[in-house]
């Protein structure tokens, strides 16, 4: 009775959509007073940040818990230790990254000198998921304020508590003059996709996405989509076959079960491989899972039963029946669906066309491992793609072949847990990227500038424009 179904998250209405272009205006007034520019404010926000998480975790823990029955451990792997590191890096790098950067000239401009100076762009809006709800609002927020910006951020009501926990927290723990929570659902997105923003960050899916970016067009706001796809994963046969099963199991059922952006959505492998690889993902899931999976407490349930609805459909297509290798058990009442492998699945099923975003996992077999290729070419560009290979050239090949947001050899998810690298989609995965230094790069505006002296004016530069210049 406690689990929020998504009639009744809808109906919450927490913001008043017609205060949404005063919210604004506030805030512009506020940042206009120059204050988020300075170095200082930045830095006591990020820690203001960072103590919130410190001194809330519990709290933060028992919301993930409601709103996905997230494992301890998992919340605080991969949301609130990985929210502490994002606030940790942007500290320990701010000055750096906010140093102009010097920039080389040419001999039209000599004598000169170049920077590129970073320039905070505004007022932000970011909008969030519910899959990683503390993670996708902060990480977000944190590159924000970085780079000196004011941000509204909308979390997603389908992790109510999360939500409300950020809207109770974060406004108290900040400078709340530039720094706010608005909760809601579509009606409120949209009253704030109405308004004149300087940037808008959304984390979700495509047809959203397609709403905020037509939004954004209107006042030709620059948008960073960060959508999903089906990831695939490769998998060769040279392999130590038990460590991959691990790294594929860690990234699909022990990532929020499977409801990752980054989770591998299905696998291809070759026709002969298949009966291995599948034995040792069962034997692997019974030991990290038990006997019972729908009794471990050690995996997410299914967010809400919209949700669960929507697998479930994926699971009874006719074309799908009788393909489900492992698994398939579901608990309805506790929304909870057991980590499932289906074998062969028409590449026309509802299941290999839709991002799955839950624990079914589709093996696609084919007689060569390089024919996998053309599979995941033949498909939108995945947010993620992965490989399981000792082989150099299938490595080399894998990389220069396939267009997908990031890419990772020989394991799962961890690509996004590098903060050198850059996270983000290209096609329909989505589009620009954050984390680390990218995140700061992401919310700023890089402003060129150029030096020069009163020396050095040559007058060929001027008419008239003789005979004698032309030839110079
Ligand atoms: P969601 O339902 O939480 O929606 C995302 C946001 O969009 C919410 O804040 C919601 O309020 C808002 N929204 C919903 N309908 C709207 C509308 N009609 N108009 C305006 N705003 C609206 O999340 P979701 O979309 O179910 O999230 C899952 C998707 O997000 C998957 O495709 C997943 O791959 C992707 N995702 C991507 C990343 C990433 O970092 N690339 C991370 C997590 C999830």
């Amino acid at each position: 009775a406690t689990l929020p179904l998504m009639a009744e998250v809808e109906q919450k209405t927490k913001f008043d959509t017609n205060s949404a272009a005063s919210l604004v205006q506030d805030l512009r007034d506020s940042f206009s007073s120059g204050k988020t520019k300075s170095y200082e404010w930045r830095v006591t926000q990020l820690k203001s940040i960072l103590k919130l998480v410190d001194d809330r975790e519990k709290e933060i823990v028992e919301a993930l818990r409601k709103d996905l029955s997230k494992p301890e451990l998992e919340s605080f792997v991969s949301e609130i230790s990985m929210t502490r590191s994002a606030c940790k890096l942007a500290l320990k790098e701010l000055k750096k990254w906010m140093k102009p950067e010097k920039a080389k000239t040419s001999m039209t401009t000599f004598p000169s000198s170049a920077e590129i100076v970073s320039e905070p762009l505004g007022i932000v809006l970011v909008i969030s998921a519910w899959n990683y709800p503390l993670l996708l609002s902060l990480d977000p927020v944190i590159g924000a304020i970085a780079a000196g910006n004011a941000v509204v951020l909308k979390p997603s009501e389908i992790a109510p508590a999360t939500s409300s926990l950020l809207a109770k927290f974060l406004e108290e723990y900040v400078d709340c003059s530039v720094i706010r929570v608005v909760e809601g659902a579509a009606a409120e997105t949209s009253a704030l996709l109405e308004q004149k923003w300087d940037k808008i960050f959304y984390t979700g899916n495509g047809r959203v996405g397609r709403i905020v970016m037509a939004a954004a067009a209107i006042h030709l706001t620059p948008v960073i989509l960060e959508l999903g796809g089906k990831s695939p994963v490769v998998v060769d046969s040279d392999i130590n076959l038990q460590v991959a099963a691990r790294r594929i199991i860690a990234g699909k059922w022990g990532c929020n079960n499977g409801q990752a952006c980054i989770s591998p959505d299905y696998i291809i492998t070759t026709k002969v491989y298949a009966p291995n690889l599948i034995d040792a993902l069962k034997c692997e899931l019974e030991e990290f899972f038990g006997k019972d999976p729908l009794e471990s407490e050690d995996i997410s349930r299914i967010v809400n039963s919209y949700h669960f609805a929507r697998l479930m459909k994926l699971l009874d297509e006719d074309k799908v029946s009788g393909k489900i290798v492992h698994g398939g058990q579901q608990d309805e009442a506790h929304l909870k669906i057991a980590p499932t492998i289906l074998l062969d699945v028409p590449e026309d099923s509802l299941i290999m066309n839709e991002e799955i975003f839950g624990p079914l996992l589709p093996i696609i077999t084919v007689d060569k491992v390089e024919d996998s290729f053309h599979v995941i070419n033949s498909r939108a560009k995945p947010l993620a793609a992965y490989l399981f290979t000792n082989s150099k050239n299938l490595k080399e090949e894998f990389v220069r072949s396939i267009s997908a947001g990031g890419m990772l050899i020989n394991d799962t998810i961890l690509h996004l847990a590098t903060s050198t690298l850059p996270f983000g989609g290209v096609g329909e995965s989505g589009m620009g990227s954050y984390h680390g230094k990218f995140s700061f790069d992401a919310f700023s505006h890089k402003k060129a500038v150029l030096y020069r002296s009163f020396g050095g004016d040559a007058s060929a530069r001027y008419p008239p424009y003789t005979a004698r210049k032309q030839r110079l």
